[in-house]
């Protein structure tokens, strides 16, 4: 997102830079990476369901494939820009890339609120953005997934599509399908459980016990409701979540010192993530201004929302008590606010390894669809777990290694694998 003053794609490219600098990659290298292979701009009619027809600004970048096809999923949101999209294809191969899949990075986007779009008018704008980028995409070229206010519905619609201009099916050609539907069981958990599976890691080294922490969280979304739902299991405890409300246009920080029930509060949420405040009232929930969870004397801050969420002018605001911060969300901290959190030692497991679960498990549908065989959700989950646990402790270990930040050695890696596949492939 915009914000004041913030560009995601200067950040992104800002975070490259420091790392290509550490790496000495070449010139030719630096100027590959630091800006996405290939970008399509396009309009979309969409007919209302006034009769009107409204024209919609969509995107998909495509950021680099030398790892493989370009992977990333596609944002609805009416402060979408071409800078978000640029630099969160570029974060998606960064993520691909230290997890170790055979996938690039690239993403996607439509500048519009489904907020107020009936089902009719999103089905519409899914197939007209299909329409428009159909020739770019595909399983061998590039797969969309979902991503901030779209879900499997509008990934079916998309492929749908796809596949009736194809004149065939092709599964692989999207991920993050219904279950039943090409699907794969743990889509939709995956993200937050990933983030939980590297925090799990994270407390073990720390030498601390998951059921003696707590922890606040910014984004009761799809990431962070799982996030919430698989830590609590472990038997943390959260004690404040942050989220948009829509009528007030505002965030607002939920708390409950003793811990807050995750059905109860999914109970009075809507499809977006908004928990109902005069609800929340009745169930004894404190409400405070949006940029409190980060105030709060918990161990752990899971960022699970947007960019830009953790500034140079809020990160003061973080409690001595925090020992880690593990980022659901593709962008929360900015350079400056890291700087600060470095500084106060904490711990920070960086966006495109934490969230790195929704892409992992979107590869394991690609090749569950491409053998046309289901695994079971165990399956899946296990899978997800190792591949999780190894990247973080390959991180670990270099971070330890070299005395850098988490963020830093996960850069490393992530940049020294596709520099090397580029290099490879002759393209430098
Ligand atoms: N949108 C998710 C992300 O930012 C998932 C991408 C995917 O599954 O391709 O990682």
């Amino acid at each position: 997102m915009t914000g004041k003053g913030f560009n995601a794609y200067e950040m992104a490219q800002t975070q490259f830079d420091n790392i290509a600098k550490q790496l000495d990659l070449d010139s030719a290298t630096c100027e590959l990476l630091r800006t996405p292979l290939r970008e399509y701009h396009f309009s979309v009619p969409v007919k209302m369901d006034d009769g009107k027809t409204k024209i919609f600004k969509g995107f998909r970048i495509q950021h680099n494939d030398a790892r493989g096809p370009c992977k990333g999923g596609i944002r609805f949101h009416p402060q979408e820009s071409a800078d978000t999209v640029r630099a969160l294809s570029m974060w998606m191969t960064w993520k691909c890339s230290v997890v170790d899949i055979p996938l690039g990075g690239g993403k996607g986007g439509v500048i519009c609120d489904p907020h107020h779009l009936s089902q009719r008018e999103q089905e519409a704008l899914c197939r007209g953005w299909m329409r428009q980028i159909h020739r770019n995409i595909g399983p061998e070229v590039d797969i969309p997934a979902p991503d901030v206010m779209t879900n499997s519905q509008h990934m079916l619609w998309m492929l749908d599509e796809y596949e009736q201009m194809s004149g065939g099916h092709y599964p692989g050609a999207i991920t993050g399908k219904p279950v039943g539907m090409g699907g794969s069981l743990g889509r939709t958990e995956a993200t937050g459980f990933g983030v939980i599976f590297s925090l799990r890691e994270a407390l073990k080294d720390m030498e601390l016990a998951i059921k003696n922490t707590t922890a606040a969280v910014q984004g009761f979304g799809n990431v962070g409701q799982h996030a919430i739902e698989l830590y609590t299991r472990y038997g943390g405890k959260v004690k404040a979540i942050a989220c948009w409300d829509q009528q007030d246009q505002t965030s607002y920080t939920f708390k409950k010192e003793d811990g807050m029930s995750l059905s109860e509060l999914k109970s009075i949420t809507d499809r977006f993530g908004s928990i109902n405040k005069e609800k929340a009232k009745e169930k004894g929930y404190e409400i405070l201004p949006g940029d409190q969870w980060l105030s709060q004397d918990v161990d752990i801050l899971i960022p699970a929302a947007l960019e830009n969420s953790i500034t140079a002018e809020n990160a003061s605001l973080i409690s001595p008590d925090v020992k880690i911060i593990a980022e659901g969300a593709n962008g929360p901290t900015t350079p400056e606010a890291d700087e600060i959190i470095n500084a106060k030692n904490i711990m920070v497991i960086p966006d495109f390894l934490a969230n790195a679960g929704g892409v992992i498990c979107s590869y394991f549908e690609q090749v569950q669809s491409n053998m046309n065989y289901f695994w079971t959700k165990d399956e899946v989950l296990g899978k997800l777990d190792d591949k999780m646990t190894s990247a973080f402790y390959a991180v670990m270990e270099l971070s330890k290694k070299r005395s850098i930040p988490l963020r830093d050695a996960a850069y490393i890696i992530a940049i020294s694998r596709v520099s090397e596949a580029c290099r490879l492939r002759g393209w430098v």
